[in-house]
């Protein structure tokens, strides 16, 4: 049990922001509390037990844009971690038995692709390189504060000089061509560059998780850009990466640097209130009604929990709790991960593949069918036929399940959280058979073979994970929810305007997904406010 005391302070969420600004907070000296209301760390990037002895990356499950500076400085590797490059990548299977595999090597992805159409394999390399000279503009922006368009005077002037220094050299092109990524709807660009409706389809494959818009919507042509920064330990271009033991190794190796660097982390901590009086953080109260006192406070947990949730109303200006409760949740997404008592086999899967390349199965057959999906949720139904993101972790890691068991996990793209009739607890069930079924259509051997089945639907996600509405990245990703408007204008350096509360998790810039930018950038504002002061 915890006892009250005074620390120097105090982190709200052991997800893995929260544990990445808690590293470095008592790698800076202070004496750092970490308060997490589950009873595991890591948030939405863990590994739990579904069935007796199988674990399953329950929400996350690919890393991607993990930062190497934080898997470097933590020294994650030192205790425990280790990721293996996906390859492929992904691969969408098609309803006429073929299958389309993103090879990690351009000349095997282009040599696939040419099988298809010669021109799109042309078009390939070009657009690929493109995309990746303009990702590499947004790079620096990932790892610290975004630029303040409101800085006056020295700042201003130094704001000036740092956006000059980040666009030297791009030319009139590049800046129209950033704008329309930026703006653009994915399925136009698709249309333009390539011919191949399975060409596009994979495109489509790795993008739009998470977000909202079908892909004929604008700013859905972002994700092309936002995948291709770079992650993993060596600093790769798009990696993705299986994480051995399940999404979890990277938390608990977080929470393992932590503790090294005498950071306490309290699991079972729900934190009922973040006190400030005065305008100034005070510290924190339990739900059990303990009461914590420090001069510095950050929250893992998303804006609207934050400063809705957990801040005295009269503790904030009218204007910006409005600006926060205006934040564009409304998660459309769901998870589904099984157990099964074979490995599935997916029609399409060439006979002798390795099980690194019957690991990944992304059913969406066209942009027409996902347009039609997002369709039907934006009303508030349920789609009669899912976008579904197969993972048989299983075939990557033996260890996270007995020898005569195989974990999917299944993650549901476009589904609604507000249903416009019925409510989840009434359609959990059925949620979990329409992604079986659709599964059934491309490994008809999976629907008999389910051992146990854990069905999240975004209100799951909202009570079991913390996510206000379900939504997996503290707040849509759209164009108007990022960079100096993330959480909401004005407040995008991760301060709050209660002196000494910061916003440390995926709500604040640069936004969600797994990958400790915001942990980061968050601790290190924090640390120079108090070197200032
Ligand atoms: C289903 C799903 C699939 C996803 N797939 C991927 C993927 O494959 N790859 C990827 O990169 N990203 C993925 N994401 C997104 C990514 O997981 C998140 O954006 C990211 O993990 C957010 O991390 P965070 O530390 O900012 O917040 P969180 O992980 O949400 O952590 C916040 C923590 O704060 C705690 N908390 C909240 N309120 C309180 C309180 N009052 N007191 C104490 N503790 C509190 C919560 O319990 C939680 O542990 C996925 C997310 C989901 C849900």
């Amino acid at each position: 049990m915890l006892k009250a005391g005074s620390y120097d302070a105090i982190v709200v969420g052991a997800g893995h922001n929260g544990l990445v600004s808690a590293f470095y907070l008592g790698r800076a000296g202070l004496k750092t509390l970490v308060l997490e209301r589950r009873e595991v760390v890591g948030g939405c990037c863990v590994t739990e037990e579904i069935a007796p002895g199988c674990r399953a990356s329950t929400t996350s499950y690919i890393a991607s844009m993990l930062r190497p500076e934080v898997i470097k400085d933590l020294h994650l590797a030192s205790f425990g971690l280790r990721m293996v490059p996906c390859d492929p990548y992904l691969q969408v299977p098609f309803p006429d038995g073929t299958i389309l595999p993103w090879w990690a090597e351009r000349e095997k992805l282009v040599a696939e692709i040419a099988r298809l159409s010669p021109k799109d394999a042309l078009a390939w390399s070009r657009v690929d390189d493109q995309l990746k000279r303009l990702a590499r503009y947004l790079q620096p922006f990932f790892l610290e504060p975004p630029p303040d368009p409101g800085a006056r005077g020295i700042e201003g002037l130094r704001e000036l000089l740092k956006m000059a220094r980040r666009f030297w050299g791009i030319s009139g092109r590049e800046i129209a061509e950033m704008v329309s990524f930026l703006t653009g709807s994915l399925g136009e660009f698709l249309d333009r560059n390539y011919e191949s409706p399975k060409v596009k389809t994979l495109i489509l494959a790795n993008n739009v998780y998470g977000k909202h818009g079908g892909p004929y919507d604008n700013g859905t042509a972002l994700g092309l850009l936002f995948h291709l920064l770079s992650g993993g330990e060596h600093e790769v271009q798009g990696f993705m990466g299986h994480v051995m033991g399940g999404m979890g190794a990277i938390t608990q190796s977080m929470a393992a640097a932590c503790r090294q660097r005498g950071v306490e982390i309290c699991e079972n901590a729900e934190v009922r209130a973040i006190v400030a009086r005065g305008g100034r953080v005070k510290g924190i109260a339990l739900a059990d009604g303990t009461e914590i006192e420090a001069p510095l406070v950050l929250s893992g947990a998303d804006p609207k929990r934050t400063f809705l949730g957990l801040v005295e109303p009269s503790e904030l200006p009218a204007e910006f709790r409005e600006a926060v409760r205006g934040i564009k949740m409304n998660g459309p997404c769901a998870k589904v991960n099984l157990v099964l008592s074979e490995e599935p086999r997916f029609s399409g899967t060439p006979a002798e593949a390795a099980p690194s390349e019957r690991t990944l199965y992304t059913l969406v057959p066209s942009l027409d069918f996902a347009e039609r999906c997002y369709d039907q949720a934006k009303r508030g139904l349920l789609p009669d036929e899912l976008w579904v993101d197969c993972v048989v972790a299983s075939n990557v890691d033996r260890s996270l399940c007995p020898a005569d068991r195989h974990v999917m996990t299944c993650f549901v793209q476009y589904v609604p959280y507000r249903l416009r009739e019925g409510h989840w607890d009434e359609e959990r069930e059925r949620l979990g058979d329409l992604v079986l079924r659709k599964i059934g259509e491309y490994a008809p051997n999976v629907p008999a073979t389910v051992v146990a089945r854990q069905v999240l639907t975004p209100l799951d996600l909202e009570r079991t994970y913390g996510l206000t509405e379900g939504n997996i990245f503290h707040g849509d990703l759209s164009l108007e929810q990022l960079f100096f408007m993330r959480p909401v204008p004005g407040f995008a350096k991760y301060r709050s305007p209660i002196e000494g509360l910061y916003l440390c998790g995926a709500g604040a810039h640069p936004g969600g997904g797994v990958t400790g930018a915001p942990g980061y950038n968050a601790a290190h504002q924090a640390l120079r406010d108090l070197r200032r002061h």
